[in-house]
């Protein structure tokens, strides 16, 4: 099934789109709309904000007019916090059943969901399951840890699904979160046996930015490459613009987006004799500025290799590539070779060339 959180749709064969999180006060609306602008610029395409109390939601009004791309409201505790984002017009809600108490308030939330049009996620987590839940998987997988959480994230998704279901709403995208690899991936894939609603998958609390990337690559792309996951959030203790760059770079990986450009690069040797690993990062940086400014890359794919040896066989694949030699640099332009320079002055004509490629 489909839904759409403010014109972009999730599931039903529409692309993984990318979510993330602001950090900022949500009741400081300018720093809140800054966050997000630099996230849409990222390429961030639906946005959620935490409401933690009223202040909060009566922010929603103006961040929700303001922002370039859907805003959910992510809601713990309060129902009524909930009724006044979407009051505040939300594009989408993120409730986690679990602690929004009895099922006549996650009834009213959903009730005025209904009346907004608007989806609901409903987020099961295993930090926050219903009591004697996992107890009970445990007896049922015999003291597997991994199976019996796996299977008690999917029941207490599945629980809320049916509360739903009864009156009537299916507007709903479910995620299950571990901040285990191999117990979240198991979770999705015994929850789509049961549902068909659309997953909003990713690894909870996955950690720092080289923690947290590995363990959201190997978990989300496990995931796509199954073919289970409609939308996805990078779950980073960093800037969230880094949450959107990985989660970029998976979707790229899979195969689900085209990178703008490939930039490869070598892993330097005993033969590399410039800074490759600065000029690789000077490369990516200044096409990810160019880019956020709203230039079109028209370039496939760009290498940055530490010498000769590999850089011209590997440029010829490319539209550009640069190569190091003695204190100096190598450019290439389809394969051509087309000077060499000074390692500054090299990058300088690189990204001109990265600029006008095409034009
Ligand atoms: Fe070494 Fe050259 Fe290969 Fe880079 S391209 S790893 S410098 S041989």
């Amino acid at each position: 099934s489909q839904v759409s959180v403010g014109g972009v749709l999730v599931g039903g064969g529409a692309p993984v789109s990318i979510q993330s999180m602001t950090c900022t006060d949500t009741r400081d609306v300018n720093a809140t709309l800054k966050q997000i602008n630099k996230l849409a610029a990222a390429g961030c395409e639906i946005i959620r904000v935490a409401v933690p109390d009223k202040a909060a939601a009566a922010a929603m009004q103006e961040i929700v007019k303001q922002s370039p791309i859907p805003v959910i409201a992510d809601i713990h505790f309060d129902y009524k916090l909930a009724l006044a984002s979407i009051e505040a017009g939300i594009h989408g809600v993120r409730l986690n059943p679990g602690n929004i108490g009895s099922k006549d308030r996650v009834l009213e939330v959903a009730a005025a969901a209904k009346e907004a049009g608007i989806p609901i996620r409903i987020g099961s987590n295993s930090g926050s399951l219903p009591k004697g839940l996992l107890e009970a998987k445990m007896i049922e997988f015999k003291g597997d840890k991994r199976k019996a959480m796996a299977a008690a994230i999917v029941e207490g998704a599945l629980q809320q699904c049916t509360v739903l279901e009864e009156c009537g709403f299916t507007n709903i995208k479910v995620s299950l979160k571990s901040s285990d690899v191999l117990t979240t991936i198991d979770a999705y894939r015994l929850f789509a046996e049961k549902r068909s609603y659309p997953l909003h998958i990713g690894i909870t609390e996955a950690g720092s930015l080289q923690r947290g990337t590995v363990k959201s690559s190997i978990g989300i792309g496990a995931l796509l490459l199954a073919g289970l996951g409609d939308t996805m959030r990078v779950s980073l203790t960093a800037d969230p613009v880094e949450e959107v760059k990985v989660a970029q770079m998976i979707l790229e990986s899979v195969g689900l987006r085209k990178p703008q450009p490939e930039i490869i690069s070598c892993p330097t040797c005993g033969r590399t004799e410039i800074d490759l690993i600065g000029l690789a990062e000077k490369v990516e940086n200044f096409i990810e500025k160019i880019k956020s400014e709203g230039h079109k890359v028209n370039i496939n794919k760009l290498a940055v290799m530490g010498c000769v040896v590999n850089g011209p066989g590997e440029a010829k694949e490319c539209e550009l590539g640069i190569a190091g030699g003695k204190g100096k640099v190598v450019l290439f332009k389809s394969g051509e070779t087309i000077g060499t320079y000074l390692e500054e002055e090299g990058f300088e004509v690189l990204k001109k060339e990265i600029l006008n490629f095409g034009k």
